[in-house]
């Protein structure tokens, strides 16, 4: 027998205790949940966005049917949760404080997500995330559009293909005009697309100018369909 197989039997004999990320609750047998860092009481209360809920116009109608068109570039957004408690702490926590265990909760979800909806992903030839500022990134260390990927492996994340080459300010606090005028020519796309379908991946939408922006580039290089798909979506604010 192995080593590997011997510890594998021994992990099934004695399972590590786990400890749920949100209530720090240990996880019993009827506490888990498919999600391995949270228990089943806590992925029940995880602001999930109905499919049906457009977030173009706010109505209840699947989004490829809404007349509000928000973006000429990208055809369809998609959101896996709302940027509310307790997501949107994890997502400060990983973005600002570096707490991995947040964002392993949060990249975990993301794989769950691409695990149920596999077929989603067959649709496009890249999946392309959205990037930092050289000297952002510098000052975080990590791109974390990247690591929320990290753990899915549907769709292999191309990370160098569009790049920031404007250093702009946070855009917190900004109407929608103002982060369209602070994004302006701040993304530049590497390559020469020939008609391929782009998934457009971000840790959070708010107003969605950054993914306009970069979806103008993108169609301007040569793509043909881009869609977009986002951690988190803020209420309250349209598109
Ligand atoms: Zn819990
Ligand atoms: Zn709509």
């Amino acid at each position: 027998m192995s080593i590997r197989r011997g510890l594998d039997g021994l992990m099934k004999l004695f399972p590590c205790p786990a400890w749920c990320f949100q209530c720090r609750r240990f996880i019993t047998e009827e506490l888990q949940s498919p999600c391995q860092s949270l228990c089943l009481d806590c992925v029940g209360i995880l602001p999930g966005i109905e499919q049906t809920y457009c977030l173009a116009c706010c109505k209840q109608h699947p989004f490829e049917h809404c007349k509000t068109v928000w973006s000429d570039e990208i055809g369809h957004l998609r959101s896996l949760f709302w940027y509310q408690e307790p997501l949107n702490n994890w997502v400060t926590q990983l973005k600002y404080s570096r707490n991995f265990n947040a964002g392993r909760v949060l990249s975990e979800l993301v794989r769950l997500w691409s695990l149920e909806n596999e077929s989603y992903f067959l649709k496009y030839d890249f999946l392309l995330t959205v990037p930092l500022h050289w000297r952002r990134f510098l000052k975080r260390g990590f791109n974390q559009t990247q690591y929320l990927l990290s753990a899915q492996n549907k769709l292999k994340p191309n990370t160098n293909l569009i790049q920031k080459i404007r250093h702009t300010p946070h855009q917190a606090g900004k109407s929608s005009r103002e982060r369209e005028i602070n994004l302006h020519q701040s993304f530049a796309v590497t390559k020469k697309f020939k008609g391929e379908r782009i998934l457009l991946f971000d840790d959070v939408c708010t107003t969605g100018q950054t993914l306009k922006e970069i979806s103008r580039n993108l169609m301007e290089a040569g793509a043909s369909k881009i869609d977009a798909l986002v951690l988190c979506k803020t209420r309250g604010e349209r598109l």
